[in-house]
């Protein structure tokens, strides 16, 4: 019994923060609002434990009331770079993202000494017309006045790394960091939504409105586009830096994966019958220029997917099959490097489509959570482990996945028993196309 409880258990914060696919300090204040942790030892930083079990429980009927502090979603350094790896080919960018991380945390710190005006924002809020930046106790750094009050929601939303709200970053390269965050207006839907570029002091620099009117054999859609992610790409060893935003219509559909300057102008664009909610960039050929990781959902095909593209050329709209009524009309062939679909499990398949809910990168693996079934909230699911050339390694079900099963059993939706070799049989289905 206790040899089998191992596997169901997760020590100490950043197995907890993993698991739950938010930051170690989010993960902490959730304690706050009843995450079920067991402290090993007194104090507060007395070592911890959590069972997996009663985590995705608590997941999937949490009612969490946002951080205090919004915080970026800090990549947590992974130990293997900081030794010889450091300019290994893969492992550039996750120096970069180390980097980044080393310096928010550096901002963090700094933020707690009696620095004045030097303190660097890390958080953000909204407070009725305004946009606050934060330093690490929450206290104000700058304001913006935004031309429409902001839904400040947005910035309390729990953060993944492969879905960024905000984010303090040098883009112009001279005065210090400017703010990049979405922007929904609390009126969005006369509005549009918008990527919204602030100076250092608070000045408004550009914002850029997501998508456009696009149509589909049966509907044409509204200009009304949520974001979803955004990533600054460093080009030529930084000498040149793309923004990328993945945005889906607000009510439907499409997706749009926009290529942008520094300035906010509009440079390409990419199209996607289907929801594509998350978004990294990671090298992953080794030419040291780091391709776009999309996932999502392609809606025609029913099928979770991955879309890798390269930003210096992207263009046109994804594949549909033959008189599929999602095409989205009028766009060339997508000029996808590679697409990967991932097989249905019983689970999902009385649902209209899979879908990603996260993608993660750690040393040498992406991991890839889909969820069988649209409700990308679901405690149940499978993780895809894919190596950098996007062959499936391993496929793991959640600690949920069986009681899912037995669920559906009861509900007359499965007539089989759940087991283990109906996992392994999905490895057949993986479709990586190239
Ligand atoms: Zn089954």
């Amino acid at each position: 019994m206790a040899a089998g409880d191992r596997q169901h258990e997760l020590a100490g914060w950043k197995a907890i923060a993993d698991h739950l696919g938010v930051s170690i300090r989010t993960a902490q204040n959730y304690e706050k609002h009843g995450l079920p942790v067991r402290r090993l030892s007194a104090g507060p930083n007395g070592r911890v434990l959590a069972v997996k079990a009663e985590l995705d429980e608590w997941w999937s009927r949490r009612d969490v009331p946002p951080p205090e502090t919004p915080v970026l979603d800090l990549p947590v350094p992974d130990p293997h770079v900081h030794s010889g790896a450091i300019l290994g080919r893969p492992g550039v960018w996750r120096y970069a993202r180390w980097l980044l991380g080393g310096l928010a945390a550096g901002a963090l710190l700094l933020s707690v000494l009696p620095l004045g005006r030097n303190v660097e924002p890390i958080g953000l809020k909204g407070d009725g017309e305004y946009l606050v930046a934060t330093d690490g106790q929450g206290k104000e750094v700058w304001k913006a006045k935004m031309p429409w009050r902001p839904d400040p929601s947005v910035y309390r939303l729990p953060k993944l790394a492969s879905q960024r709200r905000f984010q303090f970053i040098d883009i112009s390269g001279d005065q210090g960091p400017e703010l990049l965050a979405q922007y929904v207006p609390e009126d969005y839907n006369t509005r549009g939504q918008y990527l919204y570029c602030i100076g250092p002091k608070g000045v408004p620099l550009w914002r850029y409105k997501f998508g456009r009117d696009v149509a589909d054999s049966r509907t044409t859609f509204s200009s009304v586009f949520w974001a979803n992610s955004f990533e600054v790409v460093n080009l030529k060893g930084g000498a040149e830096r793309r923004i990328a935003v993945a945005a889906t219509h607000s009510l439907s559909h499409p997706s749009q994966v926009s290529i942008l300057d520094t300035q906010g102008r509009l440079l390409r664009e990419y199209w996607h019958s289907g929801h594509l909610r998350h978004l990294l960039a990671q090298d992953l050929d080794g030419d040291s220029e780091p391709e776009l990781i999309l996932g999502g959902a392609n809606i025609g095909r029913h099928l979770a997917t991955l879309v890798i593209l390269d930003s210096r050329n992207l263009g046109g709209a994804s594949s549909q099959p033959v008189g599929d009524p999602y095409t989205l009309k009028g766009f060339g062939k997508g000029t996808e490097k590679t697409v990967v679909f991932f097989p249905r499990s019983c689970l999902g398949l009385h649902e209209d489509f899979d879908i990603v809910s996260q993608i993660r990168i750690t040393a040498n693996r992406i991991s890839v959570i889909v969820r069988q079934g649209v409700d990308e909230r679901a405690p149940y699911f499978l993780i895809f482990e894919l190596n950098w050339q996007l062959e499936l390694i391993g496929i793991v079900q959640s600690d949920t996945y069986a009681a899912r099963h037995r669920e559906l059993e009861a509900q007359g939706l499965l007539k089989h028993s759940f087991s283990l070799a109906e996992i392994d049989r999905l490895r057949g289905e993986y479709r990586v196309i190239h």
